[in-house]
């Protein structure tokens, strides 16, 4: 089992962690059921942003790749991804296997070599791909475009038509220069594809989401694949080629094989029988739909013609997206891995992202206020509550002694939840964790109405009811004992928690059937606590000025200072203050013409006012604006200003703010709203 590699030029963030926490629940599950699995990732750590973050920070690419590397294993521990090996493709044995694949399907004839023209800087003495050329949109004219499609007119092109390109790394004008680059043979592979794909009588390697896109490029037709690069480049030679690497993708999917025998020669295990194409072995990739096209066409043709195993399943999942909408660094949505971590205990996570993720491949939105409600209301109010409800009997009345029978009614409880061992299997093989975490919390639900029923508490007061109440919390222990197995795949950490208290040994799938009497557990300790908002609140204002304080990537931002000394770099991200922008830094604020159709004071604030704002949407806008020292409610009515419409709405004390009224002066007194000429109509886009 396999999730997709991690580029080695940044830092983990709760988008990414979806993949990993699904791939995680999916190998614990199948550990769990007796299955021997090898769950291997690395670092991708090749190709130019690696080359140049490294140069940028003055540091050697090994050293940045090293230092991400250490970074990421952190980061995913923390997260109890339990990775059976974490490697780096900067490897000896991916070396040595992707140069060999490489020779592999050259011998097979399916490698040619073409010679292409490229834009090539002359000052930084390297060809530029598209996404480091920039110049004016041939279509629109708009400037600042990269050199593959512009991002106002939605023209796509190629980078010799922009009009005065420039290239991204020195500003230098690039020049057309010629290139033999070598091409993997795509087109020659369809027939193996497809029958891959569609294969007959067996089970097929793809969601139907995903085969039906592949169906969309066979109809497309599959071009041939440049997979050379020139030096200077940050990777592997080609072998026998001077100057010429493998392109990063590449090399990167042969990172699995390479972190496996990696791990083969640490565990001894036997590297060919898991990869020859006869191997009974099965070989899972978890992926994101961003990139199918790389795993479902180039990676089991270039297995197959290099003489390989292909893989059993590629299982895709979507996108996560936070409150309904992309991540966002404004909005402190943009989450890295290391800010949630000092914030929130990582088991809600992975809790909540199972009860989202489905076999499907859909995005998954992480709904704070929901994520809070769930975690509180199921995993500590429906799981955890079941143990806190009963262990205090246990160890004060009977000295951490469980019962040596239960009772009727509490056998009869356990016994259902045990039922449903296969039918809560069968929902995490089939990836369906939402349904698995559903069924899990009805189950636990049954627990909580035993537990209401027999009311142990009022047991506890009356006389002659020491045997009842010793059998009614020993099943409540019971149940609460085999709902931890089914959490245990997505719990580990916890589970580790609680099978310290029963006292008993690792639990495995097999273990539901048993009941567990007669036997002492240790002292109940609170196991998890609620999430309280503030937990929340601290995470996104922390997340907020973490990503404020991040250089912007070299890629995106800043091209036009590059040109000057480090030192100078360095200055010109830091300070904003003074720091002019790009057009299309600018054309991000969306400013509007707002009819104030409503202003009044808001109960309890000094300095606000609420504005109810017309923009010509269908319901108005509600803004609380600083500006009561200066104005009356009476005195805006009925006037035009202007907002930012899409700035991200605010929740306040008072409510929501869904934007902002724009002012100058220095405030208190001295504080005037703007006001557009006549004629200007409420959603006019001010531009
Ligand atoms: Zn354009």
């Amino acid at each position: 089992m396999t999730s997709a590699l991690p580029y080695a030029n940044g830092s983990i963030h709760i988008g990414h962690l979806v993949e990993y926490i699904q791939t995680d629940i999916w190998v614990r599950f199948q550990k769990m059921r007796g299955h021997r699995c090898h769950y291997v990732c690395a670092d991708d750590t090749h190709g130019t942003p690696i080359m140049l973050r490294a140069e940028q920070e003055g540091i050697t690419p090994e050293a940045l790749i090293e230092r991400v590397h250490g970074e990421h294993f952190r980061d995913f521990s923390d997260f109890q991804i339990e990775f059976d090996n974490y490697h780096s493709t900067h490897s000896d044995e991916n070396r040595e296997l992707s140069q060999d694949i490489y020779r592999r399907l050259d011998r097979a004839g399916l490698i040619t070599r073409r010679t292409i023209e490229q834009l090539y800087d002359p000052e930084k003495e390297m060809f530029l791909s598209d996404r480091f050329i920039k110049g004016g949109c041939p279509k629109c004219k708009a400037g600042e475009q990269y050199g593959d499609s512009c991002e106002v007119c939605g023209a796509t092109y190629a980078p010799t038509d922009l009009i005065k390109p420039y290239s991204v790394l020195s500003g230098a004008t690039p020049v057309t220069r010629e290139s033999e680059h070598h091409f993997f043979k795509l087109g020659e592979c369809e027939d193996f594809l497809k029958e891959w794909l569609d294969p007959a009588g067996k089970a097929a390697p793809l969601q139907l989401e995903a085969a039906n896109k592949m169906n969309e490029w066979f109809a497309a037709g599959l071009r041939d694949w440049d997979i050379s690069r020139d030096a200077p480049y940050f990777g592997f030679e080609i072998p026998d080629a001077s100057g010429k690497f493998l392109y990063v993708w590449l090399d990167a999917p042969v990172g699995y094989m390479a972190s496996f025998k990696n791990l083969c020669e640490k565990e001894g295990l036997e590297f060919d029988s898991y990869w020859q194409p006869d191997s009974d072995a099965e070989l899972y990739h978890f992926i994101g739909k961003d990139i199918l096209y790389f795993h479902a066409l180039f990676w089991p043709a270039t297995l197959k013609y290099a003489g390989y195993r292909t893989p059993t399943k590629i299982c895709v999942h979507g996108f996560l997206t936070v409150d309904g909408q992309k991540m966002s660094k404004s909005r402190g949505t943009f989450i890295m891995a290391r800010t949630y971590l000092d914030h929130l205990n990582p088991e809600y996570l992975r809790y909540y992202f199972a009860a989202k993720l489905s076999e499907r491949i859909e995005d998954i939105d992480l709904n704070l206020e929901d994520f809070t409600a769930r975690v509180n209301s199921n995993l500590v109010g429906k799981y955890i509550n079941i143990a806190s409800r009963s262990a205090g009997f246990i160890s004060k009345r009977f000295d951490g002694q469980l019962a040596t029978a239960l009772d009727a009614d509490g056998a009869k409880m356990v016994a259902g939840i045990q039922a449903q061992a296969e039918q809560i299997a069968a929902r995490f093989e089939a990836r369906q964790f939402s349904e698995a975490m559903r069924e899990i919390m009805a189950l636990a639900d049954q627990a909580n109405e035993y537990v209401s029923d027999k009311a142990p508490w009022v047991m506890a007061k009356e006389a002659g009811q020491e045997q009842p109440l010793h059998q009614v919390c020993t099943a409540i222990i019971n149940a609460f004992r085999v709902l931890t197995i089914y959490l245990k795949p997505v719990l580990p950490k916890l589970a580790a928690e609680v099978e310290a208290f029963l006292n008993i040994k690792p639990l495995q799938w097999c273990d539901v059937s048993e009941l567990l009497t007669d036997h002492t557990i240790n002292n109940y300790k609170h196991l998890m606590k609620r999430i309280e908002q503030k937990q929340i609140d601290a995470m996104l204002e922390a997340s907020a000025a973490t990503l404020q304080q991040a250089k912007p990537s070299p890629a995106r931002h800043g091209e036009a200072q590059q040109k000057k000394t480090a030192k100078v770099k360095k200055e010109t991200m830091t300070s904003d203050s003074d720091h002019t922008i790009q057009f299309d830094d600018f054309a991000k604020i969306d400013l509007r013409i707002a009819k104030i159709v409503k202003a009044d004071h808001v109960e309890g604030a000094d300095k606000l006012l609420q504005l109810t704002l017309d923009i010509g949407e269908e319901k108005p806008r509600n803004v609380f604006a600083g500006i009561k020292s200066a104005y009356s409610p009476e005195q805006l009515e009925g006037k035009l200003t202007v907002m930012v419409a899409n700035l991200a709405p605010r929740k306040m004390r008072f409510g929501l703010s869904e934007g902002m009224v724009l002012a100058a002066g220095p405030g208190g007194k001295s504080l005037w709203i703007l006001e557009p000429h006549e004629g200007a109509q409420p959603g006019m886009k001010v531009k």
